[in-house]
């Protein structure tokens, strides 16, 4: 087993996770196996009680476990679901050792971060990478070094490099800022010998640096940091902003950094095949007439809450080569300013995406109404889902009192229940309804013709359910069930007599990969497309 250890320097929101990610995309690609860890050093045991305000989505995987949206890129990266014990948090780390301690597993010593909560580390490290038989894992250590959180992380690595005993068995990648300032944009090289010195004083020396720039950084600059910060020159890769995630595997490619890091690990050279990824970014980028697709969410302002969203729509755009322009609504203003309602009309497609509580539900059910009377392609994912049969029930069935019980607890009407197996809510941790679940197509649908099979299988995040009591009616009126959970869930209800209006119980967002996108937003995007009077291109 060989590791890859990737860290961050001087300030967060460098695209470190996208970095590993395409790290971990270039050793697939000369067919070397690989699996990756993200580290978040902090103290929640995993991302399901995180506000998605201050931290954007809550992914989900396969097993339930809600992550850090770092996960999402990985399995995007690498066309692979992952486990839960991909992604290590101090809290996990905590919680096991504390476990320990009161099992007794100590042996009555004292208990410390070194060597206890350190060993754990390395475990949990271990433990991934053994288990999946990869050849290479890599490693993402969140946060900045220097931050007293990823301490404990840090030093695990640096021990776990020692453990392994050859230097070739363990590369640390460094992704620093090279800031351009000025009137003549002279780039500054300070901060990364800083944060490189800060890395040598934990114990840790960089085998390569990423140093990440507005712009290209120049032979002179690499030589430069190569020289104040002692590491060879073709080892310091120069990494510009880029206008699509996606160009990051072919820019590595480009820059070497495969070859370099074959070379590190002492691995034998093997040829390289990018090749579908590069014809998805040629036929991304050569996207021509777009489609306008309407987001209607609470969080408008931070898209980073809808990431597997956007995602989904890039890879649609890269597969079909129709750009799709995505435009936020929030979904409160939309209730008050009747300018943005005319806006959201002229949209070729609509996506009303999850969601808790009560603010913006309004908003949602008005958009949803437009979509279904002005015949506008439209999408609900899971409260979206929920919302589109509270919507249809008050204004198609005649029930203005209806409602789901997350809103009002005493609706006459609970058109969405609280999910029936689970009935009583206990804590936030283990209420809800998580994970990869089978959902069977009705033969004959829109939901069976756009995945092109019956037997699917789908991520759920929810607690409330389609109240089984209302289908008669919903059915009776044009609005049908076309998928079921094996336990009799509704899991999908579209309108027949419309262009394309479907309503998903699951989050297909979770599951769209750019080799791999989504039914379900290529179908959207092609319905959009329908609508604006374009040609539906036939892959
Ligand atoms: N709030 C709804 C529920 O709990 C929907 C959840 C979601 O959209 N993820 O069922």
């Amino acid at each position: 087993m060989k590791y890859v250890a990737v860290t961050g320097g001087v300030i967060s929101g460098l695209g470190k996770g996208i970095t590993a990610s395409s790290i971990s995309r270039i050793f697939k690609a000369r067919g070397v196996t690989v699996t990756p860890i993200k580290i978040d050093p902090y103290l929640n045991v995993d991302a399901g009680t995180m506000n998605p305000y201050q931290h954007g989505e809550v992914f989900v995987l396969d097993d339930g476990t809600e992550v850090d949206l770092d996960l999402g890129n990985y399995e995007r990266f690498l066309g692979e679901s992952l486990a839960g014990s991909h992604n290590i948090t101090t809290g996990k780390v905590y919680r096991s050792v504390i476990e320990k301690e009161r099992r007794g597993d100590f042996l009555g010593n004292t208990v410390q971060i070194i060597p206890h909560v350190t060993g754990e580390v390395k475990r949990m490290i271990r433990e991934v990478g053994e288990t999946s038989g990869a050849e290479v894992t890599v490693i993402e250590v969140g946060g900045t070094v220097g931050d007293i959180e990823s301490m404990p992380f840090l030093e695990a690595l640096r021990e776990l490099r020692q453990e392994v005993g050859r230097q070739e068995d363990m590369a640390f990648v460094h992704t620093t800022l090279v800031p351009v300032v000025g009137a003549v944009g002279e780039a500054k090289t300070k901060p990364t010998q800083h944060s490189v010195r800060e890395l040598r004083s934990l114990g840790i020396d960089p085998d390569m640096i990423v140093a990440r720039s507005t712009l290209p950084i120049s032979p002179e600059i690499k030589q430069k940091i190569s020289l104040f910060c002692g590491i060879r020159q073709e080892n310091v890769i120069s990494v510009p902003d880029m206008s699509c995630i996606y160009d990051l595997p072919l820019h590595l490619e480009n820059e070497g950094v495969g070859d370099r890091l074959m070379q590190i690990l002492n691995l034998p050279q093997r040829p390289t095949d990018l090749s579908n990824w590069r014809s998805f970014t040629e036929r991304y980028h050569a996207a021509a007439d777009g489609v306008v697709i309407g987001v209607v969410g609470k969080y408008a302002e931070l898209k980073d809450s809808y990431l597997s969203h956007t995602e989904a729509f890039h890879h649609t755009q890269g597969n079909l080569g129709v750009r799709v322009k995505l435009v936020w609504f929030d979904a409160e203003d939309l209730v008050k300013d009747t300018t943005l309602a005319e806006q959201l009309d002229t949209m070729q497609g609509i996506l009303i995406p999850g969601g808790y509580g009560r603010r913006g539900i309004d908003g949602k059910m008005l958009a949803i109404r437009r979509a279904r009377e002005l015949g506008i392609p439209l999408l609900g994912v899971c409260l979206g889902f929920q919302l589109a049969a509270v919507e249809f029930a008050r204004n198609v069935l005649g029930l203005p009192d209806a409602n789901s019980t997350e809103f009002d607890p005493g609706s006459k009407n609970p058109v969405v229940d609280l999910l029936r197996e689970q009935g009583k809510v206990k804590d936030l941790g283990g209420t809800q309804h998580l994970g990869s679940e089978k959902v069977v197509l009705t033969e004959g649908t829109l939901a069976n013709r756009i995945y092109g099979r019956k037997d699917i299988r789908e991520r759920h995040r929810h607690r409330y359910e389609i109240n089984r009591d209302y289908l008669a009616r919903f059915e009776e009126k044009g609005f049908k069930v076309s998928g079921w959970a094996p336990d009799g869930r509704v899991e999908v209800l579209e309108m027949p007599e419309h262009r394309f209006f479907i309503g998903v119980q699951y989050h297909p967002e979770f599951l769209s990969r750019p080799e791999a996108p989504h039914p379900l937003y290529m179908g959207l995007v092609r319905a959009a497309l329908e609508r604006k009077g374009g040609a539906n291109p036939a892959t």
